[in-house]
């Protein structure tokens, strides 16, 4: 779930919560704060889509990681190449592209297969 940050659009009239712009944690489809929830007084959403963003992919980030390197530790070349090879397109990671065409020749792929596995991955992956 994406942070928002919030801060009082009258200075003179604020809480301790507002006072100095505050976060909140909504979904995307809620929506934006137009009160303080403590304090009722008009507060405006600062945009920070960025933050929310990295935030966001990091976590996705680390948890695939782990997911990785148990496949990799469990010798499951494959899976692991694919989930390696997924999340690289996504978050153009060139050392987890790497790593995931090292664990495809682990997994016993050519460069050929290789390259029409990479195709038919993408298309699942436009959905
Ligand atoms: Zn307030």
């Amino acid at each position: 779930m994406p942070i928002y940050e919030y801060e009082p659009v009258n200075l003179n009239q604020t809480c301790n919560k507002c006072q100095y712009g505050f976060e909140y944690m909504q979904n995307i489809n809620d929506k934006p704060l137009e009160k303080c929830p403590d304090c009722g007084h008009v507060v405006r959403k600062v945009i920070s889509w960025c933050r929310a963003a990295v935030m966001e992919t990091s976590e996705t980030h680390s948890h695939i990681n782990r997911k990785i390197a148990s496949y990799e530790k469990e010798g499951m070349w494959s899976h692991a190449a694919e989930l390696a090879d997924t999340h690289a397109e996504k978050v153009k990671d060139n050392q987890l592209k790497m790593r995931a065409i090292d664990n495809y020749e682990k997994a016993g792929y050519s460069a050929g297969t290789l390259e029409k596995h990479a195709q038919t991955n993408n298309a699942t992956a436009e959905k």
